[in-house]
């Protein structure tokens, strides 16, 4: 059986043939450009192997509602092209196949769960700090879904006294997203995140507005682990200051190992680096596949 998979980004997408156990036989990485240049170079990737069934992990916001008519489609972005455009129907229609859909991060959440920094749990939530800030997660093997996604990164937190920084988040200016993602870190400090030093006082209120959520999250769906890539995550001098900060809010409420001694193994960097959402994505496949094949006996 060969598998499927994308990780569809806003810059790249990245398209993979797996096998069942995991192992990538041909992948290959096409420009995020408009969905005609983008979707024919994926449609004839594909198109060169007998795959059984495709994944996809996705930018969004994304429309996962099963009753909706826009059902599969990427919803509200600003990239050229991208509104409205019906993603799973697109590839249905152009390799015949069954097509699981999901979000960018819920596919790094699967992949880091079954091959990475949450193997041997049944679940665990994946936070990327990035372009953007958004968490996935998966609950007894399950991807959360409600009336439709979570939007974890547009979360408020309680802004540090020192920082008069307004937010560059277009609907909520000052959310999560808008006061601690990349961009906003080079929009409050004037030059880009990379470039920052690692001693420089932006990483504490870094750190503290992460610790911020990472508590609301705990509090809220009481992730059996909690997974933070991304790319302003390859500062790694956050985690410690991150764990520490989290004990702090917390004040020994949550009264459990994974939060006190044993938080150090409980917020952690992805072990798949770039790899957990095109991982994701090829588990997706196979559990469609199963979920297929299963309803036919
Ligand atoms: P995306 O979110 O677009 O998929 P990334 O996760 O790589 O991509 O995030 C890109 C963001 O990460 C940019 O805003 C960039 O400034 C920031 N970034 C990349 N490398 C570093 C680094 N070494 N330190 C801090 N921030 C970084
Ligand atoms: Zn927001």
């Amino acid at each position: 059986m060969y598998l499927g998979g994308i990780e569809a980004g806003g810059t790249k997408f990245v398209c993979a043939v797996g096998d069942e156990s995991g192992n990538v036989l041909a992948k290959e990485r096409i420009a995020t450009k408009d969905p005609d240049y983008t979707m024919d170079r994926v449609i004839h990737f594909f198109k060169n192997f007998q795959i059984d069934s495709l994944g996809i992990a996705s930018f969004g916001p994304i429309d996962l509602d099963p009753e909706s008519a826009a059902y599969g489609s990427i919803t509200s972005t600003p990239k050229p092209g991208w509104a409205n455009y019906p993603f799973v129907g697109t590839m249905k229609d152009a390799l015949h196949l069954p097509v699981g859909f999901t979000t960018d991060v819920n596919g790094a959440a699967l992949g880091e769960l079954y091959h990475g920094a949450a193997k041997g749990l049944d679940g665990c939530l994946y936070l990327t700090v990035g372009t953007g800030i958004g968490a996935g997660l998966v609950n007894r093997n399950q991807l959360f879904q409600g009336l439709s996604h979570p939007e974890m990164g547009h979360i408020l937190v309680r802004r540090s006294p020192k920082d008069h920084f307004e937010g560059i988040c277009p609907y909520h200016k000052d959310c999560l997203e808008g006061v601690a993602s990349g961009p906003a870190l080079k929009a409050r400090w004037g030059k880009s995140a990379s470039e920052l030093p690692a001693d420089h006082e932006a990483w504490q209120m870094e750190a503290d507005y992460l610790a911020q959520a990472l508590m609301q999250y705990i509090l809220i769906v009481s992730p059996k682990r909690i997974i933070i890539g991304g790319g302003v995550m390859k500062q790694k001098q956050l985690f410690p200051m991150i764990r520490r900060n989290v004990q702090e809010l917390l004040a020994g409420y949550i009264d459990f190992p994974e939060v006190r001694g044993g938080i150090d193994s409980y917020i952690v960097p992805p072990e798949l680096g770039d790899n957990s959402g095109i991982t994701g994505a090829l588990i997706l496949a196979k559990r469609v596949y199963k979920a297929q094949h299963e309803s036919r006996v």
